[in-house]
């Protein structure tokens, strides 16, 4: 029964929302999603009101909103966290940021982000020839630091000790054991060097599902034999002067705090090492790593950590400055390339939902001479509604009464298979199968915790929500490694979600769904949805997707990006568009697979003057195809309402 006193505060407190979203997204008393680009006491913004703002400027659904606020905002919580721990242990050194490209390459985001961060120097890591591009191209402060890091070739590390000349304050990070010739080469050719850096390869271990970027088996890094090597060949060449950064980088999404002191700890007496050895050192770089609290359960559990930013920095500060002190060396520059923790929040994906799978409620009428199986759950069902529940013998009750219903169904579909039972007498056996697990949910008392077998109840009840988009295409890492997101509606926030389910995208992949859902430190495989009402609009909102999931969007089935827009908060409380990007037309992605749109639709014409030949089509039906055609490839590849 619907709870006719729900409230937004039931809402908030059924999807987490105050555990993951603060303080960006909360709940207003219209029952929609409300943004504070710049957390507490800032402006809002109603998200159901901005989405038909942009609707009405032909914006279609599904649509991406990057709200520049908060990656400003986010910002600059990394870089207070990091000031209010170096004041806090007296840490005689600075904080000095880059921004790993790879997390989000689009050219607003990291032209954004140059512009927010000049006050700090944030700077800019790329690990490719593409990205160290885009960072010669953007960066313009002399103070910044351009991280190179990736597979690197001899243009590659010329190119980058070129830009020290041009100003710029490249810094080539030695991942590979043979990199150091190449630097040497460029040396020799190019009479320069770029500033040098070494990534090490640590041995502490890491947890969660990139624990080995870490240890012997890692893809990128030095081990210590390699870099006392490096360090030789560097004298050798007189390069040793050049010497000054140490990375490490653990993978990302550290969820236990225990794992980033380990490595700290390792890494600091590495910088003591290279300093003794001659070396002039001055920056630590962390790497990245820094995790999101996806579903807010504060835990060492894969969508969540059990550290804040502040933890972190504090952390990072801290066990840096002991180790120099006890050496008696100075504390170095510290420098993070912390992605996701700065570019998840900003953006949100909206998605309309087109329809739901059968949500049958109604229990089939009593007919004259039903079969056995039928009457066995009818009275199944009128069991499971009167047993008492007054202690926990009776969820046991409860548990047998669905052991029998099931074995009652399957009684059926025997009889069904050996022609014992007709079509209607089949339907009749699955409605009230169905019928009796609702029951059986409806009886679970809220307040006392229930038997796992009875919980796993709820997933029977499941219905599918057909969605206006492709998880390959808009959030890739809930297919290719099962990452959760927050999902939730973003409107009718005041009304009780009646309905289990789970979505279902546009791709013919059966893979293509959005199934599991974060759960306080567990997953769910449905959500808590409303009534899908054929009038009215039905929108979900996926948060927390800024990092990671735009640049590993692919084209599986061929739906390309999304509309999307930056929107910024003016002073007098409204919002303006900064940046509009429509997303993919059908012959753009028609292109991508090297089609040709024009020679597609030529033949299409041909085909058709003929079939008036042979009089199979009618002139006007030919018109409106190749109308069809015309207008879908101009048109996005979602579907329009
Ligand atoms: C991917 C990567 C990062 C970013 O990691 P996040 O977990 O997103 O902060 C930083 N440094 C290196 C070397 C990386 O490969």
């Amino acid at each position: 029964m619907p709870k006719s006193d729900w409230s937004i505060g039931d809402s908030s407190q059924l999807f987490g929302l105050e555990k993951w979203g603060s303080p960006y997204f909360s709940i207003n008393e219209l029952g929609n999603i409300s943004i504070s680009p710049k957390g507490e006491g800032g402006s809002t913004i109603d998200l159901v009101e901005l989405v038909h703002g942009l609707e009405g400027r032909n914006l279609e659904l599904p649509l991406l909103i990057r709200f520049d606020d908060i990656l400003e905002d986010r910002l600059s919580r990394l870089h207070e966290a990091f000031a209010s721990a170096i004041e806090h242990y007296e840490y005689m050194g600075r904080f000095q940021g880059v921004f790993p490209i790879k997390c989000n390459q689009q050219r607003h985001v990291v032209e954004e982000l140059m512009t927010c961060g000049q006050r700090w120097h944030f700077g800019l890591e790329v690990g490719s020839k593409a990205e160290l591009l885009i960072a010669l191209s953007l960066i313009d402060d002399p103070d910044a630091l351009l991280i190179c890091n990736g597979y690197k070739d001899q243009r590659y590390i010329e190119t980058a000790t070129l830009s020290r000349q041009l100003g710029r304050q490249p810094v080539v990070v030695i991942e590979q054991p043979d990199e150091v010739d190449r630097i040497i080469a460029a040396n020799r050719e190019l009479g320069a060097s770029p500033l040098i850096g070494i990534r090490t390869k640590l041995a502490s271990r890491s947890s969660g599902r990139w624990g080995s970027s870490v240890g012997e088996t890692a893809k990128f890094g030095l081990t210590v034999p390699d870099i006392l090597l490096t360090v030789e060949a560097l004298r050798d060449a007189d390069l040793l002067n050049d010497l000054r950064l140490l990375h490490f980088h653990l993978g990302s999404q550290i969820n236990d705090i225990a794992v980033l002191k380990d490595a700290l700890q390792e890494a600091s007496q590495i910088y003591v090492e290279l300093r003794r050895l001659g070396a002039p050192m001055g920056y630590l770089d962390v790497g990245g790593g820094l995790g999101i609290d996806y579903d807010g359960s504060r835990t060492a559990t894969s969508a969540s950590t059990n550290y804040s930013l502040q933890n972190y920095a504090n952390d990072v500060v801290a066990t840096v400055r002991e180790c120099c002190d006890a050496n008696q060396i100075e504390v170095p520059t510290l420098v993070s390339e912390s992605g996701r923790a700065i570019a998840s929040h900003f953006s949100i994906l909206v998605f309309n939902v087109l329809g739901t799978g059968s949500m049958q409620v109604a229990v089939p009428e009593v007919t004259d001479e039903e079969p056995l199986v039928v009457r066995n759950l009818r009275e199944t069902l009128s069991n499971i509604q009167i047993i008492p529940l007054d202690s926990d013998a009776e969820f046991s009750s409860l548990q047998e009464a669905w052991n029998d219903a099931v074995k009652f169904r399957d009684d059926a579909l025997t009889a069904f298979r050996l022609g014992y039972l007709g079509l209607p007498q089949r339907a009749m056996a699955e409605q009230l199968t169905s019928a009796c697990a609702r029951a059986l949910v409806q009886r679970l008392p809220l307040d006392r915790t229930i038997p796992d077998e009875l919980k796993a109840l709820r997933s029977v009840l499941t219905s599918t929500y057909y969605a206006n988009f492709s998880i390959f295409r808009s959030a890739p890492d809930t297919w290719a490694i099962e990452q959760l997101f927050p999902v939730m509606p973003i409107h009718r926030l005041n009304e009780e979600p009646t309905h289990l389910g789970h979505f279902a995208d546009l791709t013919c992949d059966s893979d293509g769904k959005l199934a599991n859902f974060i759960d306080n430190g567990n997953k769910k495989s449905f959500l808590e949805l409303h009534t899908f009402l054929e009038d009215q609009p039905y929108l979900i909102g996926v948060f927390l997707g800024g990092a990671y999931q735009e640049v590993m969007g692919n084209l599986h089935n061929l739906f390309g990006s999304t509309n999307s827009v930056n929107v910024r908060l003016t002073s007098t409380g409204g919002y303006k568009l900064d940046h509009v990007v429509r997303g993919n037309t059908n012959s753009e992605v028609l292109e991508a697979m090297d089609h040709d749109p024009e020679q597609l639709l030529e033949r299409l014409r041909i085909a058709s003057e003929s079939a008036i030949q042979r009089g199979t089509l009618k002139i006007s039906d030919a018109r409106r195809l190749l109308d069809h055609v015309e207008t879908s490839l101009r048109q996005s590849t979602y579907l329009h309402g």
